[in-house]
């Protein structure tokens, strides 16, 4: 099945009872039993509802896996992730990874006596360089947020094959209708549903993906034994957002290219990150495991400073100021005093955050009207 019929039929069938074309929302707690231990297959809702079960098959599909786990957030599916781990154990990173998830690994995990190692994914051998028998995870992130750097899929499984060692790949910046890291040797495929895959704003959950049973057996009992599951609702709205998440995802792509197009030649911009261009040093590995190269984009201005990235944010008027992304109405951020706000200046710069940086989601409204709203809002920055 190819992926734009997978999003309206994968793991989707009409209500047994009813017929209903559409997946009912169970909003329900517990179930009937006739004798103790004589039920339908579901118990109690944190462990099984329907309506979870039919999103989470449609996920898995959409990623072409076996299996799919639904979290209450996509932080809670990266807790799920990280509680396979053991006091001891070694986990490698990107460094340039989702602030929540270096929070949540860093803060949290660390605790616990796991050890996590930052690196750069780009650089084969500084992954490699940081390998030894203890080593139990990869955790890449492609692109990255907010630079739209590349890692390497492929190049990842392998490394991590070699070290015995699993590779869960945060696939929310693509979502899986542009880039399907199993196909590429991944072992998990973590999602922020919130973003694309909800699509729509209105919704914050997570998912996992896997092949592997054994994998699936002790995420399941982790995501029932920790209970940062999802409600039928938020799982009934997710579903209604794939199914035209092909469709927004085409249109995000167009945006995007003409977006950064137009950016790279205004005289008001400085430097585009976007992986579409031939010149970005991800591109060709871009090329080769993304479908397109998606609607974010981060760009500086040519007055390099906070005051002109606030003039910047103060006059777009379709370009909401918002945290998140992947929704279908265009968001905007800066990182440095939003997403970023807590690594000091130094460092941020160092990094290549610079103070106008500003992060585009670019969304699904008409071409004109997006550039327009940009270009005035460019003029405020002079
Ligand atoms: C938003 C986001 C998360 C966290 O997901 P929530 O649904 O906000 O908990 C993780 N990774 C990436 C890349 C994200 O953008």
């Amino acid at each position: 099945m190819h992926f734009e019929t997978k999003v309206l039929h994968a793991g989707i069938e009409p209500d047994p009872v009813t017929g209903a074309i559409m997946t009912p929302i169970y909003q329900t707690s517990t179930y009937v039993q006739a004798a103790p231990g004589d039920h339908k297959g579901y118990e109690y809702a944190r462990t099984q509802n329907p309506t979870r079960d039919v999103l989470q098959q449609n996920i898995a599909a959409l990623e072409g896996a076996a299996y799919g786990l639904c979290f209450s957030t996509g932080m809670g599916a990266v807790d799920a992730v990280a509680k396979l781990l053991a006091p001891g154990d070694e986990v490698i990173a990107t460094n340039d990874l989702y602030g929540g998830t270096y929070r949540l690994f860093t803060k949290i995990f660390a605790n616990y006596g796991i050890v996590f190692h930052f690196v750069n994914m780009g650089d084969e051998a500084a992954v490699r360089a940081k390998v030894n028998a203890r080593t139990k995870l990869l955790w890449a992130e492609t692109p990255t947020n907010p630079l739209l750097r590349i890692i390497d899929i492929k190049a990842m499984s392998v490394i991590a094959k070699e070290a015995g060692a699993l590779l869960a790949v945060d696939n929310t910046f693509a979502s899986p209708y542009l880039q399907q890291p199993m196909a590429l040797g991944a072992d998990l495929v973590m999602h922020s549903v919130t973003k694309y895959i909800g699509g729509h704003s209105d919704l914050v959950m997570g998912a996992l993906v896997m092949n592997d049973p054994t994998l699936q057996e002790r995420l399941s009992y982790i995501q029932n034994s920790c209970g940062a599951t999802p409600g039928p609702m938020d799982c009934f709205l997710a579903l209604r957002g794939i199914k035209t998440l092909h469709l927004r995802m085409q249109r995000h792509c167009e945006n995007g290219e003409a977006v950064a197009t137009y950016l790279a030649e205004h005289p008001l911009v400085g430097k585009v990150y976007w992986p579409g261009f031939e010149e970005h040093p991800g591109h060709a590995v871009a090329r080769s495991q993304m479908k397109g190269f998606g609607g974010m984009i981060s760009f500086t201005l040519r007055n390099d400073s906070i005051e002109a990235a606030m003039a910047f944010l103060k006059s777009t008027k379709l370009f909401s100021l918002a945290e998140s992304l992947g929704g279908v109405e265009s968001l905007v951020g800066h990182p440095a005093t939003m997403t970023h706000a807590s690594i000091p200046r130094e460092e941020r710069i160092a990094n290549g955050l610079s103070d106008s940086l500003i992060r585009l989601s670019v969304g699904v409204e008409h071409i004109d009207d997006l550039l327009d709203d940009l270009s005035k809002a460019l003029m405020a920055t002079r």
